[in-house]
């Protein structure tokens, strides 16, 4: 790993480059599989830097792969993923680079990530005498609940070659600039949705005793649900469920005979979910029986967690610990914030690292809010890191089982 602090320095070089790349996705946001200039973009860089690039994978997604020279055949690959989508948000920011789209806006730090991919391509395929194997780019569109990790996956990106591990990182700006969040084990929950339609008998407001009505059996449903988390789930396990959206009715003077709600539930571990998922049906269909209507209960786009396999997270932490400073390396409390990068994880095990991005000047929203931003000075640290795990992780694979340039 005598190699990290050159790619550090490497990686610095690029600043200019990957705050002029970031500025100019941010300007132009795409939302989820609308990524067409976007990917255009990052497929023009890749091709500019000698790699062969297939595009429209998942739809708007593209690869390349990045190879070291004289492999032998058994060469180990990895992963490296950057997702390339904004948000359906009105930029509220008054920077120079604001969002030229009205109601779309990098609220969650992908332009960035996409300007770090973009880095990690020029620096690897400089370094492409030290690799020890091949390095997947997966350049992912849709990743905020649309499902691009999925549709990528389906559309063949873990084939030919098919890697053993991913890497992937999102920048934080909750967190200190430059803290890195490396840790084995959940890091961020299963997210799923659901939406539950209650079917009552709709009638006048005065004539109460002739209705079945539907936002009163919503209500006690809401409230119901609200127990499962206290009282049918191991309390040392954690769980969300959140109503977001309840209507019912179109007038005042009339009870109404259709109710619909929808929300999210968010866990670490799939009998946790499958338990909750079990008791809100139960329960559902009980107050409904009880009062006389009928329901139906969907549940749909559920994103895995994201759990860091112990070998991933023990390659990343030197890796980390040579890019920046020891005490910057930490660990956190497990979030409940749903990212598909758990498709990858669970299939090529790895480790999904935070970047501490906080802007420091106070005024900047969460991730997700229109006043979202964050310290670009982040976007090299997240190059060095990326890049240095996939060398190291190919060095230790080649030594460890053959696999060893010629
Ligand atoms: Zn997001
Ligand atoms: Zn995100």
């Amino acid at each position: 790993m005598d190699y990290l602090p050159t790619l550090r320095q490497e990686a610095q070089a690029l600043m200019p480059d990957l705050a002029a790349w970031r500025r100019d996705f941010h300007m132009h946001p795409e939302l989820g599989f609308r990524e067409v200039r976007t990917a255009g973009i990052v497929a023009d860089h890749l091709r500019g830097l000698g790699l062969e690039v297939s595009s429209g994978v998942g739809r708007t997604g593209v690869v390349a792969v990045v190879e070291g020279e004289r492999l032998p055949a058994d060469a180990p690959t990895v992963l490296l993923r950057f997702d390339m989508d904004a948000l359906p948000i009105q930029e509220q920011t008054t920077h120079g680079f604001r969002s030229q789209t009205d109601g779309v806006m990098h609220a969650c730090g992908h332009d960035g990530h996409t300007a770090i991919g973009m880095g990690v391509a020029r620096l690897l395929a400089q370094h492409r005498g030290d690799l020890a194997g091949r390095v997947k780019l997966v350049f992912q569109p849709a990743e905020e609940g649309l499902g691009g990790a999925k549709a990528m996956i389906d559309d063949g990106v873990l084939d030919n070659p098919r890697p053993s591990a991913a890497f992937g990182l999102h920048l934080w700006s909750r967190l200190p600039l430059n803290q890195v969040v490396v840790q084995a084990g959940p890091l961020w929950a299963n997210a799923g949705l659901f939406d539950l339609e209650v079917h009552g008998q709709g009638g006048h407001g005065a004539v109460p005793q002739e209705t079945v009505d539907a936002t009163l059996i919503a209500g006690q449903i809401v409230v119901a649900w609200q127990s499962i988390v206290a009282r049918n789930l191991d309390p040392t396990q954690t769980a969300v469920l959140s109503v977001g959206t309840f209507h019912s009715g179109d007038a005042a003077n009339v009870i109404s005979g259709y109710a619909r709600l929808s929300g999210t539930i968010r866990t670490f571990d799939a009998a946790v979910e499958n338990r909750l998922k079990q008791r809100m049906q139960e329960i559902a269909d009980g107050i409904c029986q009880a009062f006389g209507a009928t329901c139906r209960l969907n549940f749909s786009t559920c994103i895995p967690a994201t759990v860091n396999s112990e070998a991933g997270a023990q390659l990343m932490r030197p890796v980390a610990t040579a890019l920046v400073e020891p005490q910057q390396v930490t660990q956190i409390t497990p979030m409940m914030v749903g990212e598909d990068m758990s498709e990858f994880l669970n299939r090529a095990p790895g480790c999904f690292i935070l970047v501490g991005a906080d802007p420091g000047d106070g005024t900047a929203g969460p991730h997700h809010s229109p006043t979202f931003d964050f310290d670009e000075r982040m976007l090299p640290t997240g190059v060095a890191l990326l890049a240095g795990a996939a060398l190291a992780y190919l060095e230790q694979q080649a030594q460890a089982g053959g696999g060893r340039p010629t």
